[in-house]
């Protein structure tokens, strides 16, 4: 493409919300022949809810709640942020029976597995069952069960463990973007291959995956190992393009050919992608790839 091409193109792109940043982007992403999707917050609506809870321990309701918001108050990830609304709704309708505030030091974030901190003489557990196993709390058959039930309907089960046993677990659900299954099926017509990265568990990612159709999947991938997983991709000389919101995904979509950010992301991920997408809408992977393809055409 020409510069004035480029230009062309930059400032046909921002009145529909899909902000390319100089002439190198735009040049190739109608070369990308596959787009790595990030699961949380890209293709999904990116904000958790809590929908079912289970204590698995004599530990009264309202304590369980307490101490897993003591420890998720600490996280800036959407899952804390769910957990503590869900144990702040619960605080309404009952009355603490924690009278004093409990003494809370050593919180810990463990990148892709949870966070953990001590309460007293409480070693407290919040996340997934990666992290229980790595401290080896035994997972019982009746969280196994609650488990594998929540995952096949998308869920994502968060865990609590006290000193070494796990009292309790919340699921989570994350829908997906009512836009997500028609931009991959489109852009399946355009011969161009989704593929979803994620670090959340298999069942829950496979479930996730077969709502918006896409077949390939890496799940329980480590933060920071995305960037790997597009660089494998590229080995055989295709150009592919990384569509990610969060801090983890910056790497990612630094390491692609064309790095796209959801507006609504967060400002690392903004700064490292070449095209934002504005209106956080998916269909505009699709308008930044068709942008591309005019402004070739065009100056060819
Ligand atoms: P993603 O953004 O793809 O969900 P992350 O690497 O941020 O991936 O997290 C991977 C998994 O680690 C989450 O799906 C969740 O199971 C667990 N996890 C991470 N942080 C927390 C947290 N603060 N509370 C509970 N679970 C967490
Ligand atoms: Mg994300």
């Amino acid at each position: 493409a020409t510069p004035t091409a480029v230009m062309v193109a930059t400032g046909k792109g921002a009145p529909q919300g899909v902000l390319i940043k100089g002439g190198n982007a735009l040049e190739k992403a109608h070369k990308v022949k596959t787009v790595v999707f990030d699961k949380t917050g890209t293709l999904t609506v990116g904000k958790p809810v809590v929908v079912s809870m289970k204590v698995f321990s004599s530990m009264p309701i309202q304590e369980f709640c307490h101490i897993a918001e003591a420890v998720e108050a600490n996280s800036e990830h959407p899952i804390a942020k769910a957990v503590v609304q869900h144990a702040k709704k619960l605080h309404q309708m009952y009355v603490s029976t924690l009278k004093h505030k409990a003494e809370v030091e050593d919180f810990e974030v463990h990148a892709g597995y949870g966070v953990s901190r001590k309460i007293g003489d409480k070693l407290v557990l919040v996340g997934n069952k990666r992290l229980m196993v790595a401290h080896n709390v035994p997972i019982i058959s009746e969280v196994e069960y609650y488990m594998s039930e929540s995952e096949q309907l998308a869920r994502t089960c968060v865990l609590v463990a006290i000193n070494g046993m796990v009292s309790g677990a919340f699921a989570v659900t994350d829908p997906v973007k009512p836009e997500a299954e028609q931009v991959i099926s489109f852009l399946k017509s355009m011969n161009i291959t989704s593929i979803m990265v994620t670090g959340d568990n298999w069942a829950t990612a496979n479930a996730i995956s077969k709502e918006v159709g896409i077949v390939t999947v890496f799940a329980e991938t480590e933060p920071l190992r995305e960037a790997d997983k597009i660089k494998d991709l590229q080995l055989n000389g295709t150009a592919v393009a990384m569509v990610g919101d969060g801090i983890n995904d910056s790497p990612a979509l630094a390491a692609a050919d064309v790095g796209m950010a959801i507006g609504a992301g967060t400002d690392v991920a903004i700064e490292a992608a070449d095209i934002v997408l504005m209106k956080s809408n998916l269909e505009d992977v699709v308008t930044a790839i068709d942008l591309s393809r005019k402004t070739s055409l065009g100056s060819d």
